[in-house]
């Protein structure tokens, strides 16, 4: 659209495959200029957190934006992934024995076992390095930084271990791949649910949220727009989902996947 706003959002560093841009009072996005996901900081009064960290490979990237806030990664003291999709989480790693890493436990259980296929290792063509999860998040929780108090809420839909961050006073909504600005779509992968998809963007629709900040795209301060036309579109979704099965033959479809249920069964015999 060409008579949008321009942006309340100021670029304050720009790295090699990264800018920092800032979103709120101490409150940064890192955006990736490849595919890696947003990465954000969130500077509390008693302690400092990131929200998914991007690609391994744009660690150096990573540290040159902090570093221009005077952030050192020994001051971050926790890094909250916000599912297990290696474009949030691949330089999680590179926290390991400094900050606490968190995830939900959906998420925590996949990245712990390896779960290749969840990640999308090859998708993104990450190394295959561990990643240790030391806290198992779960809807409820909630992060106190001090001057900022995180909800944990349970969003599941884009995947099944999605969480998305909210801070009520401020109004910040940490949404990554559920809620993205203009209401596009995370997209449904392996574990998720068009449907817990729509449920949990009903219930982001009744915060009152003033920015969106999100796993990909720009900063938003027009987060009840975004989150209506997303609840739009996924509808339709769901629409043409339902429209792919009645095209396929279900019978057939299914047949591998049938066939593999029952290899498994008889090895008990
Ligand atoms: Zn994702
Ligand atoms: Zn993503």
């Amino acid at each position: 659209m060409s008579d949008r706003k321009p942006s309340p959002f100021k670029t304050l560093f720009d790295a090699e495959v990264a800018t920092l841009i800032q979103a709120a009072d101490d409150v940064y996005q890192i955006r990736f200029k490849n595919r890696a996901a947003n990465a954000y900081l969130v500077r509390g009064s008693k302690r400092t957190i990131m929200i998914d960290v991007g690609l391994s490979t744009n660690y150096p990237s990573l540290l040159a934006c902090l570093g221009h806030l005077g952030v050192t990664p020994e001051m971050i003291d926790m890094v909250v992934l916000s599912h297990e999709h290696l474009d949030h989480i691949g330089a999680a790693y590179h926290f390991h024995g400094s900050a606490y890493i968190a995830a939900h436990r959906l998420a925590a259980n996949k990245i712990m076992l390896r779960d290749d296929f969840s990640m999308l290792r090859k998708m993104f063509n990450e190394p295959n390095v561990p990643i240790d999860i030391d806290i198992w998040l779960e809807e409820g929780n909630l992060i106190d930084l001090g001057n900022f108090r995180l909800n944990v809420m349970y969003t599941p839909g884009h995947t099944s271990a999605c969480i998305t961050l909210f801070d009520q006073d401020k109004g910040l909504l940490f949404a990554a791949d559920t809620l993205m600005p203009g209401g596009v779509m995370g997209g449904v992968f392996g574990s998720g649910s068009i449907a817990d998809y729509i449920q949990s963007l009903e219930r982001l629709k009744g915060l009152n949220s003033k920015i969106l900040l999100s796993g990909h795209g720009r900063l938003s301060d027009t987060p009840q727009d975004d989150v209506r036309i997303a609840l739009q579109r996924s509808h339709a979704l769901l629409e043409d989902t339902a429209q792919l099965f009645d095209a396929l033959d279900a019978r057939s479809n299914f047949e591998p996947i049938m066939q593999s249920v029952r290899d498994l069964n008889k090895l008990d015999d």
